[in-house]
């Protein structure tokens, strides 16, 4: 499936051009011509990179990009600025985006860095699992719920992660055990709904609605 590509810039032609290119590149392209229509189209079309302009009409391009951070919202971003002063550039990336072109740019350049950050994004979501807020990170062991970082012990990080590897899918506790704890396991498979209660306080400590669910003689399943 084609990549979604938005395109928040309100000079016309240069929207036009970006968005030919990039159509000619294969990726399906959507243009917002502000800073609002920009943030909802961003919610709404849910893109795989934003090109997004420094100078808009309504929301600035540093403050999406701060919105969309506080937010949770991972989606990569490249900010187009006019303004080369060393301090913008880095007040754009502090706000939140990825990398950004000067302008003027030359268009191989533009489409060389979506390049490189849709790889990039393809990278790190394999690397992620994620189900309603919550996300775990394989690689750096790390998960969130919404922005929330949550410390676990590394048995309830591997029964999260099974869990988070088979979503809506009933788990059996036999499942549970030989996949957690090990074929072997001869302890008290009480074990199990012990590490469940573990980890339903961490991941509802701020009383969000329970992901974890029983079901009664049989396991458990993610599940809202
Ligand atoms: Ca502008």
């Amino acid at each position: 499936m084609a990549q979604k590509i938005l395109v928040v810039e309100d000079e016309a032609k240069l929207a036009q051009f970006i968005e030919l290119e990039l159509k000619y590149e294969g990726y399906q392209v959507t243009i917002a011509p502000d800073g609002f229509a920009g943030l909802a189209a961003v919610r709404e079309s849910q893109p795989d990179l934003v090109i997004l302009d420094w100078m808009l009409p309504g929301i600035s391009g540093p403050e999406i990009c701060r919105r969309l951070r506080s937010t949770g919202d991972q989606v990569p971003i490249i900010l187009l600025t006019a303004k080369d002063e060393v301090s913008d550039r880095v007040a754009g990336l502090d706000a939140g985006a990825d990398d950004y072109v000067v302008k003027p740019f030359s268009v191989e350049e533009l489409l060389a860095r979506v390049r490189v950050q849709l790889r990039r994004s393809q990278e790190q979501e394999s690397e992620i699992l994620q189900f309603e807020d919550l996300s775990l990170n394989h690689r750096t062991r790390e998960v969130y719920r919404g922005n929330r970082l949550i410390e676990l012990t590394a048995k309830e990080f591997d029964l999260l992660e099974y869990l988070l590897a088979h979503p809506r899918q009933v788990l059996t506790r036999d499942q549970i055990l030989e996949r957690v704890w090990g074929y072997d396991f001869m302890g008290d498979s009480n074990i199990i709904e012990v590490y469940v209660r573990y980890l339903r306080l961490k991941l509802e400590a701020n009383k969000e609605k329970r992901l974890v669910q029983t079901v009664r003689g049989v396991g458990y399943v993610l599940r809202d």
